[in-house]
Order: C-alpha cells, then sequence, then structure tokens
C-alpha cells in the first residue's frame, strides 16, 4: 500500500517534469488562435500606451486594460495566476514604475513627468495566451533612459530575428545579450521569456543571455514569449515585501520589452501586432513593430 502510494507520486512527478520540458507544437488552427488572441492583447497595449502621459495612475491603466479584455470576451491571464509558493496576482496588468523590473502592482499614485513606466499584460481567448510589455516615457525623460528603452526594443527586435526553424534557443539569447553588453547594460538573469500557448508559461525558458547553437532546436510550430528585461545599473534583483514587484538591487531603472511570436517555415511572425501594425508591416514599414 505505502509503496504504491510512493510510485504513484514518483510517476506523476516525473510525468510533471517531462510534461515541463517538451516543446509544443502548434496545430494551424492553434496558431489561428495564437493570432486572434496577439492580435486582442496588442490593441489593448497600444490602448494604454496612448494613455502614459503625467498624472495617470497604475490602476486607472489596470482598470482599462481589464475592461477591454472582458469586452472582448477574453480572461486577463494574470489575475490569479499563482505559481508555486505564492500569492495570487491580483492585476489584470503588471505595472513596473522606473526601478521595478517585472511584476508591479498598480497603485493610485500618478505617474509624473521623466517616469519610465514598464506594462506587461496577458489575455486567454479560446484556450490560448497572448502576452506583451513595454517599456514607455512618462513625458520627457533623460536621454540616459530614452537610449535604454530603445536598446531594450532593438534586442527584442534582434531576438525575434534568430527565430527561424533549425536555429537555437541560445541563439535567441545570445542576439540579446551581444546587443546589451555593448551599452554596459544589466541583464536580467532571473527572470526569462517562455513557450506560450495554451498555458502563459510553456517550456522552453528563453533566458536574454546564451551561446550560439546551444539549447533546444528551433521548430515550426514553436510560440515563444521574448522579452528582454535590461537595467541600467546591475543585473541583480530584489522582490520586494508584496511578494510580487520585483525591483533592481541598485535602485537603478529597467526597461522590458514583450512580442509572443510563432515560429513559421518561413521564419518569425510576430502576434501580438494591432491589425495597423500588421498592415503597416505589409507595407514595409517595419520600425512600427517595436513592442
Ligand atoms: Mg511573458
Amino acid at each position: 500500500m505505502e509503496s504504491s502510494k510512493i510510485g504513484s507520486f514518483f510517476s506523476k512527478l516525473s510525468q510533471v517534469l517531462l510534461g515541463k520540458r517538451m516543446i509544443i507544437a502548434k496545430s494551424q488552427k492553434d496558431l489561428d488562435r495564437m493570432r486572434e488572441v496577439g492580435e486582442l492583447i496588442a490593441e489593448v497595449r497600444e490602448a494604454l500606451r496612448r494613455m502614459i502621459e503625467p498624472g495617470i495612475t497604475t490602476l486607472e491603466l489596470n482598470a482599462v486594460a481589464e475592461k477591454m479584455m472582458r469586452d472582448a470576451g477574453a480572461t486577463p491571464t494574470f489575475i490569479g495566476y499563482k505559481p508555486h509558493g505564492m500569492v495570487p496576482f491580483p492585476f489584470a496588468i503588471c505595472a513596473s514604475v522606473n526601478e521595478a523590473i517585472v511584476h508591479g502592482f498598480s497603485n493610485d499614485i500618478p505617474l509624473k513627468e521623466g517616469d519610465i513606466v514598464s506594462l506587461d499584460m496577458a489575455a486567454t481567448y479560446n484556450g490560448f495566451v497572448g502576452d506583451t510589455a513595454f517599456t514607455a516615457p512618462v513625458g520627457e525623460i533623460t536621454d540616459e533612459l530614452k537610449q535604454l528603452i530603445r536598446v531594450t526594443e532593438e534586442c527584442l527586435a534582434l531576438a525575434i530575428e534568430q527565430c527561424y526553424p533549425n536555429k537555437r534557443v541560445g541563439d535567441i539569447g545570445h542576439a540579446v545579450q551581444q546587443h546589451a553588453e555593448k551599452y554596459g547594460y544589466g541583464i536580467v538573469r532571473d527572470y526569462t521569456g517562455h513557450g506560450i500557448g495554451r498555458a502563459m508559461h510553456e517550456a522552453p525558458q528563453i533566458a536574454n543571455y546564451g551561446r550560439p547553437g546551444t539549447r533546444e532546436k528551433i521548430r515550426a510550430g514553436y510560440c515563444f514569449a521574448i522579452e528582454p528585461m535590461l537595467n541600467l545599473g546591475t543585473q541583480e534583483t530584489k522582490t520586494l515585501e508584496d511578494k510580487w514587484t520585483v525591483v533592481t538591487k541598485d535602485g537603478k531603472p529597467s526597461a522590458h520589452a514583450e512580442h509572443s511570436i510563432a515560429i513559421t517555415a518561413d521564419g518569425p511572425e510576430i502576434l501580438t501586432l494591432t491589425k495597423e501594425q500588421k498592415a503597416a508591416l505589409k507595407n514595409g514599414k517595419k520600425e512600427t513593430v517595436a513592442a
């Protein structure tokens, strides 16, 4: 009796571990759903981007994001999200101001001129998840911060350019690392991008550093959420008392950019673009697709 209990425990555990390692390739039908939810969350992202100005609070941004998702028939994926040993995340968006890197709580403190704010958001629609993030200036910001945001977006674009069948996950991290290090930025190691699909976090982990030609082989049908997080100072992080908000250890600012993408036979397809951005991309205006 006792031994079978232990046996089933172990077999269940090993299934979980195996499941975590397995990368799920999406069918054409799955990819259509990923496109739908990707566009939906991109519309939310762009609506929030337009609202950011001195005086607005992250609670106001959160309320708009949650309403847009629910009005579209989607669920805010972050609300109630509870990794093992954590308290459930209470908001539809992560709002991380200045030295906050990721997972910040919305609050009623007005954003002020010169701040930067990183907004991360995810929706579930028809069983699939879209996940995207960006960092925006609040009013006029310093050139130092403008460059941090620009380089973070460039890192994301360079990472996406690696996403062709038969390349490796290490190529993605390498692309981010070599660009970020030119500027001396701290590359966050404690948090990574991830596979995405029916679950927000699927295999593989996609680190923002790495060696070319290492790690998992990239195949058509895989969907990734790629998300460089760059710090003006140290790469080291700490978590605040709310158990979620991650900040830089040295208190210097941090930027974040994220797209969900699909790997097709022809290369990467960014899923988290608005209708307008997709049309612009078709017309060859690539510069408009930065997260
Ligand atoms: Mg993500």
